[in-house]
């Protein structure tokens, strides 16, 4: 099977091929003739499997062939977080760079205006999370009348933000005459019975497994002081424009001191552990993903049985005292192929721990210097961790001397990864 046998246009095989795809995954064979034929299905695939392109290939293929012309968008994809809207518009622009197709995304947080401004100059596709698309159709910066086609991407995430009614009142924009496309890595209740009230005799098509592309998990392992973490993590933060974070710390108190040292620094920030309430915890969970949040730290038990996945970092500001939570921890990331990043902070004082990890690793790994990082001089104004540096001979070292190697042991992240599938 290669994907050619689709039919689709040259221009989306020539940028197939330009993505270095050569076989289908399973969504994509399964999803992309039905769509192409004008049916409505549901995709049980989750994010990693290759489903953005599943539906954005046969999107632009058909888009491309109507020629209808309006400025109005003839696709709506509605994502639950700003991120992933942000990356499927970014996919459906790979595709169709070399067709004369335009895709815009609208997601709160930012600046309505400049949004504004892209849907009048028009735009075919249009990627947008619920509650913003419901702004600009209240303003009636946007109209929905020319939709041919509707994807509801990663429904049950909706649904778990909460986004029904959203999308219930989205619905009574968009023609009765539409196909549409559903989403969703599980099948709950909610997602049939909103598959029942969208969806016209869906084609059911599902994957069970994620690729091997998303399961892949670089991993990183940095020797640093404990009183020079927090600098670290504002460094990496800041020079390597993280988008969103997921920071384990070891305590309570632990969590509120580092998100209070994050705010000074102007980043966004809110912590969860198990002395705040359950609304408090439920509030700053959805700030994070609606992507209000940059940096969500968080305690193993709190972090426990929420839904988080697929985000682009997960950092280990302390090592778990439980090893195996290091598995459950990194497992959160690992987004779309685009291999999430696993940073570990190993400082003197764990060594214990780090040797208990390093046996449920199974594999050697390189602890380094992080590149780049200049540890930062005791700022007396603000509220720091007061234990100093503690150094012990047999343990990773930090390199005060700011001249530092960069290193990954993606092997063995790749290694352990394939394990998880
Ligand atoms: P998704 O599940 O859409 O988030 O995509 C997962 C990742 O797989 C993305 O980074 C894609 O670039 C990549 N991908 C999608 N289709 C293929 C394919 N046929 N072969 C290799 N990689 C792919």
């Amino acid at each position: 099977m290669n994907f050619t046998s689709f039919g689709l246009t040259e221009e989306l095989l020539s940028a197939v091929t330009k993505q270095g795809y050569t076989i289908p995954t399973p969504i994509q064979t399964q999803a992309i003739p039905v769509i192409l034929e004008g049916r409505d299905l549901i995709g049980g695939a989750q994010t990693g499997t290759g489903k953005t392109a599943a539906f954005a290939l046969p999107i632009l293929h058909l888009l491309n062939q109507s020629k209808k012309r309006t400025r109005n968008p003839r696709a709506l994809v509605l994502s639950p977080t700003r991120e992933l809207a942000a990356q499927v518009a970014e996919s459906f622009r790979d595709y169709g760079s070399s067709l004369p197709l335009r895709t815009t995304s609208i997601y709160g947080g930012v600046k309505i205006n400049p949004q504004i401004a892209a849907l009048q100059r028009g735009t075919d596709v249009l990627v947008a999370t619920p509650g913003r698309l419901l702004d600009h159709l209240a303003q009636k910066t946007l109209n929905l009348r020319d939709i041919e086609i509707l994807v509801l991407d990663e429904a049950d995430r909706m649904l778990d933000m909460g986004f029904v009614r959203d999308i219930r009142k989205i619905m009574t924009f968009l023609p009765r005459k539409r196909q549409n496309l559903l989403f969703s890595a599980t099948y709950s209740p909610e997602i049939r019975r909103l598959s029942g009230e969208i969806l016209n005799d869906p084609a059911i098509v599902e994957v069970s497994r994620k690729n091997e592309a998303a399961e892949k998990v670089d991993q990183s392992f940095f020797a640093i002081t404990k009183d020079q973490k927090r600098h670290l993590l504002v460094h990496f933060i800041q020079t390597h424009s993280w988008y969103q974070a997921l920071v384990f710390v070891s305590t309570k108190h632990g969590a509120d001191r580092l998100s209070k040292q994050l705010m000074k620094k102007g980043i966004p920030v809110g912590a969860i552990h198990g002395n705040k309430s359950q609304n408090a915890r439920t509030r700053t969970l959805g700030d994070f993903k609606k992507g209000d949040l940059q940096v969500l730290v968080a305690t193993d038990v709190a972090a426990r049985g929420i839904h988080l996945e697929g985000l682009s970092h997960v950092v280990n500001f302390n090592l778990p005292q439980v090893a195996e939570d290091y598995i459950h921890r990194i497992g959160r990331t690992g987004r779309a192929g685009k291999s999430g990043e696993a940073i570990t902070f190993v400082s003197p004082d764990e060594k214990d721990q780090w040797n208990k990890i390093l046996k449920v690793l199974k594999t050697s790994v390189n602890v380094s210097a992080p590149e780049g990082f200049t540890p930062v001089k005791k700022d007396p104004s603000e509220d720091v961790d007061t234990r100093g540096p503690q150094r012990r001979n047999n343990s990773p070292r930090a390199d005060q001397s700011g001249q530092h190697r960069y290193a990954r042991s993606s092997g063995g992240g790749r290694r352990y990864a394939s394990a998880r599938a």
